[in-house]
Formats: C-alpha cells, structure tokens, sequence
C-alpha cells in the first residue's frame, strides 16, 4: 500500500508544472501593467476550471506569485461590483453601488487616470457592457452604478485609447439618454465600430467599440477567443507607446454564470478566461518590464467542489454546487506574472491591488 502510494505521488509529481517563481523578474521596473478582473471569479471557481481540465496545467499553474485579497466595502462585509471595482481602480473603501468616488461622495483618481497622465495610453476591454461597474471604476463618478448618462459622460471626458464591450442601447435609447451619446463619441474625436472583426481592423485611437445591443453573449453562445483576441489587438495598438501602457479586461460573465447558479456556463467562462490570461502570460514572455495581474471583484454564488461519489468506494469527479445566486465575503485569489509580480504575493486589500499597481507603474518604486 504504501508502494502504490510513493508511485502514484512521483506520478503526480512528474505531471505537477514547476513552481516558476525563481524565474520571476524580481525587482524589474514595470512599463505595462495588464490588470485582468474576473467578475465574480472565486478560489473555487478558478479551481473548478482546473479540475475540469483534470490538472493538465491552466493558466492558473503559471502564476509566478499568488496573494489573498480582502473585498469587504465600506458599508458592507459583501462587496458589490461597484464599491470592489472601486478599491482595486482608484484604492479606497467606498459604498456598495458607488463609483469612482469616497463615501462621502468626494471623486478620487483612478490608476487609469494617472497612467493617462503620465502619457500612457490605457485600454479597457470586457465580456458585458462598458457601463457595467468594473469598467465603469477606471474613469466613471458617480454616486449611483445606474446612471448610465453620467457613466457615459465621465467616459467620453476621460477618452480612454480603446473601450470595447457591448451596451449600445444604453448610448442611443431615450429610457436611458436625452440624446444619442454614440454621436456626441463621435464628434469628441472616437472612432466607433459595431462589431469585433471592425475593431480589428481598427488602430485609429481613440476606439469606441459597441459589440451588442446589451452585453456581449456569454461565452456558451460565442466564439471563445473573443476576449483573448479583443485584448491582444487593444494590446498591439497601445504597446505603440514606447513609455508603456495600463489595460484592464474584465471576464464579466463569469459573475452571470454564478449568479445563475450555471455550472456549465460557468465552465465556458473559464475557458475563455483561460485563453486570455494565458495570452497575456505570453506577452509578459516576450515583452520586458511587463505586469500581469489576475483577480477577481468578488466571489458569486458561494462555489463549492462537493464530491460527486455515490459512495465511499467510488472513483469520483466533483459536482459544482452553489450556496447562493448572490455575491459572497469569500476572500481571492491574485495571481501576479512577470515584472516585480512578488510585490502581490501577499495577504492585502483590495485597496493594495491598486496601491501596488501605482508604485510600480506610476511611482516606479
Ligand atoms: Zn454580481
């Protein structure tokens, strides 16, 4: 017994990738930070991807340093979208469903603005729409994640270099704006484009991108490179600048996966979660002063990996289960890669997330 033990732990062994954080750049001075968010993305949820994968390496494995980020907001031990999108954009506790702004409603910088400041170009890419809260942390302000005119206002001031996602009713029907805002875009200097194969051909910035009516499809309905090739073509376009760039992207479904308590859904989110972050791994690769940062908001529906045994004695995989269809004050994951990726290879806030991202990139301590 004990034999068959030893074989099958130097069988686990060979096929377990190598912990590659000797290979991490140290103290390497980061130029590009790709923040990617998995909205609603917990511990379990990652794991349940790469159980599905039945431990063949993800792009979880890859992660040079892992941390644990503490989410609760300023009113409330279970964050919202709004108030963690909040903490991780612009490093302070705000209110659920405010946006860019303290509880007192006092606005506050996000890590985009003073990236644009320096003169980096900054890119926002996701899976729902470009109102949504997470998005909406990088340059909104607002008291109340619904107002969807003073969302679209704050973007069109802000000019990010790319925005793409879906939402395009929330820019033209009445029952949200006065006026149609994808002109007002227009004459404000955006090239805009309707769908992904125009954004492709697409380097003119700054590039307003509306891919659906409401949000892009979950990735059940869709081709699952989407968000992978969105990313990388928003990437090609801002590495132009020899000073660096800020991007986030945002696998937003995983969080309607989870809410729905969808156990399939959820797989084909992280698929194609998968495929992008391990894209941006490679970019960090071939792309010196490079910061992959890979997170989550909050964690959705209260995943659990129970045991799909019928008995002791069976040889069993896991039955994806959920406590509830809301959001939960689980602790996250961070998975850092390339350039200084050890400063996040702790217990913090979620505050931290952005506290670090401005010294490395902005501050460049
Ligand atoms: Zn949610």
């Amino acid at each position: 017994m004990k034999r068959i033990l030893l074989v099958s732990l130097a069988a686990a062994l060979a096929f377990t990738p190598s912990f590659s954080a000797d290979k991490a750049p140290r103290n390497e001075k980061v130029k590009n930070v790709i923040l990617i968010i998995g909205d609603g993305m917990g511990l379990a949820a990652a794991s349940s991807w790469m159980i599905d994968r039945n431990y063949e390496p993800t792009c979880f494995d890859r992660a040079q340093f892992v941390g644990i980020a503490k989410t609760y907001s300023a009113n409330s031990k279970v964050t919202d979208s709004a108030a963690s999108g909040t903490a991780i954009a612009c490093g302070v506790k705000t209110n659920n469903s405010m946006l860019g702004m303290t509880p007192d409603t006092v606005a506050v910088p996000s890590i985009a603005t003073y990236a644009r400041e320096k003169g980096l170009p900054v890119g926002i890419v996701v899976s729902s729409y470009i109102l949504d809260a997470t998005p909406g942390a990088f340059f909104a302000h607002v008291a109340k994640r619904g107002d969807r005119k003073g969302i679209i206002e704050d973007m069109i001031k802000f000019k990010p270099d790319v925005i793409v996602g879906g939402g395009r009713k929330y820019f033209t029907q009445p029952d949200y704006v006065p006026e149609n805002m994808i002109e007002k875009a227009k004459a404000a200097g955006f090239t805009y484009v309707e769908t992904p194969e125009e954004f492709y051909e697409t380097t003119k910035t700054p590039i307003l991108g509306l891919f659906a009516e409401d949000s892009y499809p979950m990735a059940i309905e869709r081709d699952l490179d989407y968000l992978k090739d969105a990313a990388m073509h928003t990437i090609d376009i801002l590495d132009d600048c020899k000073k660096g760039f800020f991007v986030m992207i945002e696998g937003s479904h995983i969080d309607h996966a989870a809410h729905a308590n969808n156990a399939e859904q959820l797989t084909f989110e992280m698929e194609e979660f998968d495929r992008l972050v391990n894209a941006a791994f490679d970019y960090a690769d071939s792309h010196k002063g490079t910061l992959v940062i890979v997170t989550a908001d909050h964690e959705t529906g209260g995943v659990t990996l129970n045991s799909a045994a019928k008995d002791s004695k069976s040889v069993t995989g896991i039955d994806v289960k959920f406590s509830t269809t809301s959001h939960t004050g689980s602790p996250l994951p961070i998975y850092a890669y390339g350039a200084s990726a050890w400063r996040f290879g702790q217990v913090m806030e979620n505050t931290d997330i952005f506290v670090r991202m401005k010294e490395l990139l902005i501050d460049k301590k």
